[in-house]
């Protein structure tokens, strides 16, 4: 391709981005097609010659459009939402065409500082304790990844580092803590540092599927006492089934007496304290160890983007720093820079602060703000449809944006709802279980999420809604 396909082609994608985003609405939200669907449609064998930009537009549009699940469209209310926004398009674009790979400082010095800035500008924005915004933080893939590194920064403190260089079994006692709510990246974390899942407690919740502090502390306690170490508590703010948050400032204080590391997984909640009012997400981080929350889940930043903040950076770089002579720099020696490959899992890193900086400074927070303090207020509406309808309930508390509903026939009514619905195109929900119950998880996150978007997923699900007459379920009924 030549520098002037490459401008046309450009164009022609930039358009096609826009066109598709602009229109998302027209296609079915999750993707009808069978398993083998698509293989089916690509060729077997790689092209011997060479095609136009053209072709690859047309099967954009012929081949991949038709499998996808459509994450932007108005009627996505699966998972978290994972929206993005033209200014973070913009910057990824600029990341791809810098072709920067930012392992240390020396091999871009700009990629490592202005991931720093950036850091520090959502520390503020976000309004994180003090000591964390200047140079604490660092942009990870995932949440998950970021849950990995707390892992192994709070198995490198238990053991003073010795677990560097003997392996785990330097430390076979070691206990984690997490209630049943908390996501699966803490026990899949657990397991790829070797620490295991029979090694992770799990915390009972309250009626509002929130853990519970003091058996907690009952947990931590028979544990010292069977001679095991307490090293690692996940607490939870917006748990993935019902958005519940963990109370971490109840929570720091019984771990800490413990001698445990505290990491708070706010991968979608966290988000939220970019709005005023909703700043009680961050209650109690000034007294933990680590923290992240995720601008790739709510605020219009592509995937992936993960802000990770860690109190103990000696531990963080204990754990994962090695040096062998072909990353050493003068000025990594020196002690005036960071090397970031020193605070994540991979060595290679993308130039992911372009798409913070870019959407920070052509769009601001003030559109995320309104659309979040927007998304609020839907969610508390569709809760009162809800609450009106007798045949649904609500088995969690509404919390920012998502609502859980069921239908009181029972676990198979809901299950089939949901199928229902999701099959239809129009919507899609994902289902999710609280204490054996099921329930339909709606996410609104969607920057083109509209009342008229919701009042149409809410006339299909009542009339997809078995009727009322149908034996009512006696698990878990408590409205709230
Ligand atoms: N933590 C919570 C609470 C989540 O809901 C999710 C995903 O939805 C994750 C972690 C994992 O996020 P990531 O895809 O960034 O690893």
């Amino acid at each position: 391709m030549t520098p002037e396909e490459f401008r046309q082609a450009g164009y022609a994608l930039i358009d096609w981005i826009a066109d598709y985003l602009e229109g998302v609405d027209r296609f079915p939200v999750g993707s009808p097609v069978a398993p083998g669907d698509i293989a089916g449609r690509v060729r077997a064998h790689p092209p011997t010659g060479t095609e136009s930009f053209a072709d690859i537009l047309e099967d954009l549009d012929d081949v991949i459009v038709p499998g996808l699940t459509h994450w932007q469209h108005p009627r996505f209310f699966a998972y978290f939402p994972a929206n993005i926004s033209y200014p973070s398009i913009l910057g990824e674009l600029a990341s791809a065409g810098l072709g920067v790979q930012g392992m240390s400082w020396v091999t871009s010095p700009a990629c490592t500082e202005l991931e720093t800035a950036v850091v520090d500008w959502m520390a503020e924005l976000l309004g994180l304790p003090a000591a964390w915004r200047t140079g604490s933080g660092v942009i990870q893939g995932s949440a998950s990844e970021a849950t990995l590194c707390a892992i192994v920064a709070a198995r490198w403190r238990a053991s003073g580092g010795a677990v560097n260089l003997s392996g785990a079994s330097a430390m076979v006692d070691l206990v984690a803590y997490a209630s049943a709510q908390a996501h699966s990246s803490v026990e899949k974390g657990l397991r790829i540092a070797g620490i295991g899942t029979a090694s992770l407690r799990i915390v009972p919740h309250d009626a509002n599927y929130a853990m519970d502090p003091d058996a907690l502390g009952a947990l931590m306690a028979q544990d010292v006492e069977a001679g095991r170490r307490p090293f690692f508590v996940a607490a939870t703010v917006g748990t993935t089934t019902s958005m519940a948050i963990d109370p971490v400032a109840r929570i720091a204080p019984v771990a800490h007496a413990h001698g445990a590391w505290v990491h708070v997984d706010g991968a979608m909640a966290g988000m939220a304290a970019l709005v005023e009012e909703s700043r009680g997400v961050n209650d109690g981080l000034d007294d933990v160890d680590s923290y992240c929350t995720n601008p790739h889940k709510w605020m219009g930043i592509n995937f992936d983007c993960d802000l990770f903040w860690c109190a103990d950076r000696g531990a963080l770089l204990g754990a994962l720093s090695i040096l062998p002579e072909y990353l050493r720099s003068r000025a990594a020696e020196s002690g005036a820079v960071r090397d970031y490959r020193d605070w994540q899992v991979p060595l290679g890193r993308r130039f992911r602060a372009l798409k913070l900086w870019f959407a920070l400074r052509l769009d601001g927070v003030a559109p995320v703000q309104a659309m979040m303090r927007r998304q609020v207020a839907m969610a508390a509406e569709v809760a009162r449809w809800v609450r009106a309808d007798e045949r649904f309930e609500l088995p969690a508390p509404v919390q920012l944006n998502l609502v859980c509903l069921a239908l009181g026939a029972g676990n198979a009514a809901t299950d089939a709802l949901i199928e229902a619905a999701n099959a239809t195109g129009e919507v899609l929900f994902t289902r999710g279980v609280l204490d054996g119950r099921s329930v339909l998880r709606w996410s609104i996150g969607g920057w083109r999420t509209t009342e008229a978007d919701l009042a149409r997923a809410w006339s299909l699900l009542t009339s997809l809604a078995p009727s009322i007459d149908a034996p009512r379920n006696p698990v878990g009924t408590d409205e709230t």
